[in-house]
């Protein structure tokens, strides 16, 4: 069921003596699931949460490294940012953030560049000294494709940005590695998450609020999940035995994998992870993308970075590789092309109709959300599950 067709099964609110409690499965330890979860245990609802991993906070996942004590992004790097006062103050109630700019560089050819796109990039690969309107003149009247007046497609936006000279350097390639096709079946969508700036601004993230836990992701998900309503139970993949025995049912898990995949598999991404150790700083920064397709991985992280406020004198880095995601691989990145579109609106019809069922997050809802959205939007499961009700599991 999605949430906005729920039926009235009852009026909550937290201070109302006669509220009906419900027995609650959320599939799903990750983010939705911790915050869903901590909203209903707090409003007195028994939360049971099933995870068939061995550890909770699902892709944000961070752990410790026995051998260097650098904190490892196991997952791939998570840089927390958001513009929702309201998700920022609700991290924070958890967890200790310290302040993190992402400052990404790519190399490209022989030379390394300073991303998102900015004056600093513009007057290194064009050798110029450009001032800010100077830029911006340049790119418009020699570099944009201005014919293109409505771009649909990841190329047609970068070539009506950019042009076709950045286009080549800093975006087609590495699309190409990261999704597995030709940019021009990606949407626009994908390269409007990246600003092209006129200044020497340099962080990738525009947002107000931008930090990393002191403590981690695990930890902050684990203090959310500390509640004594909630019971947590790792290694333990969903079952449909455990679903008959409760009302109401939250699944973070994919989409398609609750309905076992019966209309065909929805397309994900997946990550590949080459891990390295070294002495001392190896890169110089957190993350260095590569846009050459002839570099077989996209990016190479090194993960003390993301832990500035630390020192250690060893360092992990990590090759990333991206590759279409096969059974069994942990899915990240949903593709959403034309097939997968149609897939999903045939899913997304099944999930409508299942009763007793709030399919929520990003494999739930087959879409790429940040980690503050992802908040955001479990937030108000949570809130129109307690003002609205939901409908209960027929058996
Ligand atoms: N991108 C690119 N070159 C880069 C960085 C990003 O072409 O050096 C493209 C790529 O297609 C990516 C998209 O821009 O999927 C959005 O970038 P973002 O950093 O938001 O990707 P993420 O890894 O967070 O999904």
């Amino acid at each position: 069921m999605l949430v906005s067709r729920l039926t009235s099964f009852y009026k909550i609110s937290i201070y109302d003596a006669k509220v009906e409690l419900m027995n609650i499965l959320l599939v799903g330890a990750g983010l939705s699931g911790a915050v869903i979860g901590r909203i209903l245990a707090t409003a007195g609802h028994k939360i049971t949460i099933v995870e068939s991993r061995s550890h909770i906070a699902g892709n944000c996942h961070t752990e410790r490294c026995q051998q260097t004590g650098v904190m490892l992004h196991k997952y791939g790097p998570h840089i927390f940012h958001t513009d929702n006062q309201r998700v920022w103050d609700y991290v924070n109630s958890f967890a200790v953030f310290r302040p993190f700019r992402n400052q990404v560089k790519t190399t490209v050819g022989e030379a390394v560049y300073s991303l998102p796109i900015n004056l600093h990039t513009i007057n290194q690969f064009f050798g110029r000294t450009f001032r800010p309107d100077e830029a911006r003149h340049f790119i418009e009247n020699t570099q944009a494709d201005l014919t293109i007046t409505d771009p649909q497609s990841f190329e047609e936006q970068a070539l009506r940005f950019v042009g076709p000279k950045l286009y080549e350097a800093f975006f087609k390639g590495y699309t190409e590695k990261q999704w597995g096709c030709a940019p021009t079946q990606l949407p626009a969508a994908i390269l409007k998450r990246l600003p092209l700036r006129f200044n020497y601004d340099d962080n990738y993230f525009a947002h107000r609020f931008q930090g990393i836990p002191e403590a981690g992701y695990t930890a902050m998900v684990r203090a959310i999940l500390d509640h004594p309503n909630i019971d947590v139970h790792l290694n333990t993949p969903f079952s449909k035995e455990q679903a008959s025995r409760v009302d109401h049912m939250f699944w973070s898990g994919p989409l398609d994998g609750y309905f076992d995949e019966k209309l065909g598999r929805l397309g994900y991404r997946t990550l590949d992870f080459e891990r390295f150790d070294a002495d001392g700083d190896w890169q110089g920064c957190a993350v260095m993308n590569y846009g050459d397709p002839s570099v077989s991985f996209t990016r190479i992280t090194e993960h003390k970075h993301f832990a500035p406020w630390e020192t250690h004198e060893k360092t992990v880095c990590y090759r990333e590789f991206s590759r279409a995601c096969a059974p069994g691989d942990i899915p990240y990145y949903p593709i959403r092309l034309v097939q997968e579109k149609a897939l999903l609106l045939e899913y997304e019809a099944l999930a409508q109709a299942e009763e007793g069922v709030t399919f929520v997050g990003r494999l739930g809802t087959y879409r790429y959300l940040d980690m503050d959205v992802t908040i955001a939007e479990a937030m108000s499961h949570a809130n129109v599950f307690l003002t609205e009700g939901a409908t209960r599991r027929s058996g």
